[in-house]
């Protein structure tokens, strides 16, 4: 599966009742690039897809394996950050997306590519 390189920052986020400061990334999307997540839920690997993408890979996804588990992601792959793997569980996040409270602290990384392969 091919890897893009993707900036994005880190936010630490509150899931109530009791989940605190748990580490999320958001990718920063802007100019030519627009990116949408998603994470494997047996092993947590965050895929991006090219929006444009979506509902193309949403209905196509079947037979796409995860890279890192080898678990077919047809039913085991959640939109991320919106929800996400946490101790083994899904769990929903309600996070605002257009909120980046540290965009000077941008990283750089590389993030498998879900496309129609
Ligand atoms: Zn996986």
């Amino acid at each position: 599966m091919e890897k893009v390189k993707i900036r994005y920052v880190e936010e630490l986020i509150n899931v109530l009742p009791n989940h605190f400061n748990i580490k999320i990334i958001k990718i920063l999307n802007g100019g030519w690039s627009n990116f949408s997540t998603y994470q494997c839920i047996k092993c947590g690997e965050i895929f991006v897809t090219k929006s444009l993408d979506d509902n193309y890979l949403l209905l196509n996804k079947k037979n796409i394996q995860c890279p890192n588990c080898e678990t077919i992601l047809n039913d085991n792959l959640i939109k991320y950050p919106e929800r996400i793997l946490l101790n083994g569980k899904v769990i929903y996040t309600n996070i605002n997306m257009d909120y980046i409270s540290n965009i000077n602290n941008s990283k750089i990384s590389e993030f498998y590519l879900l496309s129609d392969m």
